[in-house]
């Protein structure tokens, strides 16, 4: 059997912590890359390592190119041949209204959200793309619902970062259709993460989750799940997609 190895962005806590140890469970070696927390990306190493998996840890700033090239470069010598990637990297600011952001402000959410992802999945596609003499793979996205619903008095900026991610979901997928490779997303709802601490609302779940038709938030690992069907063979014909973790939202 060949060997299946993932790079997870930001995998060090929250959704991208939880695809990490499903997808070590799936029998990749995982690569999860971090910002600042070392502690927390060190203890999801040491989880799958102690269950027998395989497992390692990069600091890399998504919105730095040179961290990108260097990741993959890492996997590449230290894993092999790349055969998954998940663009879970994502970050929020403060909520407020558009007409209080800064153009700073903006750029860093661009930068990061947007660019980071692009540079990863150019880099996923030059290394399995069989044009490029790869053996294929599959891409996820982490997008958001908030790509539809917009995110208003929170954070649009945010949202409209994840609409470009779910644009370059489709365009890539079309791209690279024929070489093997799948690109698909999720978009997540309301999830318990510590993302919403960033926004300044550590309980938006509970505050929101009355919109929800399930009438909850969502939990990490529900997010993961789904993320790993689509990386999965059992998607074989499923590329291009935009797949909802939003409790019916
Ligand atoms: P989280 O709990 O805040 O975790 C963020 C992760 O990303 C951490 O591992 C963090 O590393 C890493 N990270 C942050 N900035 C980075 C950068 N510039 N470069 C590399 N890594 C970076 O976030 P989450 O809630 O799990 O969100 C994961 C994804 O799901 C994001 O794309 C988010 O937009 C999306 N999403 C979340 C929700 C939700 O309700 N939680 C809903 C919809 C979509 P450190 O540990 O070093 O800080």
């Amino acid at each position: 059997m060949s060997k299946k190895v993932m790079i997870v962005t930001g995998g060090s806590r929250g959704i991208g912590a939880e695809i990490a140890k499903l997808g070590a469970i799936d029998g990749y070696a995982v690569c999860i890359s971090y910002l600042h927390n070392k502690t927390a990306a060190d203890a999801i190493v040491d989880l799958i390592r102690l269950t027998g998996g395989t497992a390692m840890a990069v600091a890399a700033d998504m919105a730095v190119e040179a961290d990108i090239l260097r990741m993959f470069e890492t996997v590449d010598r230290e894993l092999g041949p790349l055969t998954a990637l998940v663009n879970n990297a994502g970050i929020l600011e403060q909520q407020m209204r558009v007409d209080q952001m800064d153009a700073a402000r903006m750029q860093r959410i661009f930068t990061t959200n947007i660019v980071g992802s692009f540079l990863c999945a150019r880099e996923a596609v030059r290394r399995m793309s069989t044009l490029h003499g790869g053996a294929g793979g599959a891409i996820v996205n982490v997008s958001s619902v908030a790509a539809r619903t917009g995110g208003p008095g929170e954070y649009v900026d945010y949202a409209a970062s994840k609409g470009a991610i779910d644009t370059l979901t489709i365009g890539l997928a079309k791209e690279v259709a024929t070489e093997g490779i799948r690109v698909n997303a999720v978009r997540p709802g309301v999830i318990y993460t510590e993302i919403h601490a960033s926004g300044g609302e550590p309980g938006r779940v509970d505050r929101v989750k009355g919109n929800v038709p399930m009438q909850r938030g969502g939990e990490a690992n529900e997010v993961a799940q789904a993320v790993l069907w689509l990386l999965s063979d059992k998607a074989s014909y499923t590329t291009g997609t935009l797949l909802d973790v939003t409790g019916g939202r």
